[in-house]
C-alpha cells in the first residue's frame, strides 16, 4: 500500500507540473471495462495473435472466422462501459491541462466518458468499411444483417480484445460471412489491423498534437505496437518529459522520466482528483 501511495503522489506532482499534456492510452485502460488485453505483463501474446490484414483479405476461411468471432463477441463488446481510467482522463481534460488524447483502443470508451480531444489512432470498431467501394457503414446495422443471415447460428464463447470470440472451427464453417450491400466486396471493421499502417493524415494530426504538447503520458500500453511506440520516441527526441503508467513493463520504460506500475484507474483518479 505504501508503494501505491508513493506512486500516486509522484504522478500527481508530475501532472501538476505540466500545462499541455499529450496522453497515449492502450488496452490496459479498457480491461477494467471487461475488454481483455492482448498481452500479459511482459508484453507477450496471451492468446493467439490477432488477424493479419493480408490473410483477412486473401483467405476466405480467415475472413469468415473473423466475422463469426466478431459477430459472437459483439454483445459483450457493446455492453462494456467506461471505467475510472476513462473518467479520470475526461476530468483531466475538463481541468484544462490534458490537451490531446490519442488512443490505441477501438472501443470509443474515452468518448463515452466525456473526453472530446480524442484521436482514435487505430480507428473504431463501431464503423465498417468496404474494401471495394470504400463505403463506411454502421457496425450495429451489420450485426442486424448478420443475425438475419445466420438465424440458426448459435455461438458461445469468450471475447478477445477487438470484440471477437473463440468459435470452434466447424461452427465457423457454417457462418455466412457478410459482404458489402452495394458492391459485394469484403467488409472490414474500420480499425487498423496488424500488418496495416495508421492512415497518413491521422498520423500527421497526432504528430501535430504532440508538437504542441509540453509533456507526454502513456497509460495502459506496453507500447509493443510500433504505431504507439513511435510517439514516445518522437517525444523523447524532442525533449518532452515522458511519464508511463502501466501494469507491466513497456517498450518505452528507458525513455521515461517517471514510470509507475499499477492499476491505471485508481492511480489516475487519485492523481487527477487533486486538480479539482
Ligand atoms: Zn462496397
Amino acid at each position: 500500500m505504501a508503494t501505491i501511495d508513493a506512486a500516486d503522489d509522484r504522478l500527481r506532482r508530475w501532472i501538476a507540473r505540466h500545462r499541455r499534456v499529450f496522453a497515449l492510452t492502450g488496452a490496459g485502460c479498457s480491461t477494467a471495462s471487461g475488454i481483455p488485453d492482448y498481452r500479459d505483463d511482459q508484453g507477450e501474446w496471451k492468446r493467439r495473435p490477432p488477424v493479419m490484414i493480408q490473410a483477412f483479405r486473401t483467405d476466405p476461411a480467415i475472413y469468415r472466422r473473423y466475422w463469426a468471432r466478431a459477430y459472437a463477441g459483439w454483445s459483450r463488446f457493446t455492453s462494456a462501459g467506461p471505467n475510472d481510467t476513462h473518467r479520470a482522463f475526461a476530468a483531466w481534460e475538463g481541468a484544462g491541462t490534458l490537451v490531446h488524447l490519442v488512443t490505441q483502443n477501438v472501443d470509443g470508451l474515452h468518448q463515452r466518458a466525456g473526453s472530446r480531444a480524442v484521436l482514435d489512432l487505430h480507428g473504431r470498431l463501431d464503423v465498417v468499411v468496404c474494401l471495394g467501394c470504400g463505403e463506411r457503414s454502421s457496425r450495429a446495422d451489420l450485426q442486424t444483417r448478420m443475425a438475419a443471415a445466420n438465424a440458426s447460428w448459435r455461438p458461445e464463447a469468450a471475447t478477445a480484445p477487438d470484440g471477437d470470440a473463440d468459435v470452434d472451427g466447424t461452427i465457423v464453417e457454417a457462418f455466412a460471412a457478410p459482404r458489402c450491400e452495394r458492391c459485394g466486396d469484403l467488409l472490414k471493421p474500420d480499425v487498423v489491423f496488424f500488418g496495416e499502417n495508421v492512415p497518413r493524415d491521422r498520423y500527421a494530426r497526432a504528430c501535430d498534437a504532440l508538437g504542441g504538447a509540453d509533456a507526454m503520458l502513456v497509460a495502459g500500453s506496453s507500447l509493443m505496437v510500433y504505431s504507439g511506440f513511435r510517439f514516445v520516441r518522437l517525444a523523447h527526441e524532442t525533449g518532452l518529459p515522458i511519464a508511463i503508467l502501466n501494469r507491466g513493463r513497456t517498450r518505452g520504460d528507458h525513455l521515461a522520466e517517471l514510470k509507475i506500475e499499477g492499476d491505471t484507474g485508481s492511480i489516475l483518479i487519485d492523481a487527477v482528483g487533486a486538480l479539482a
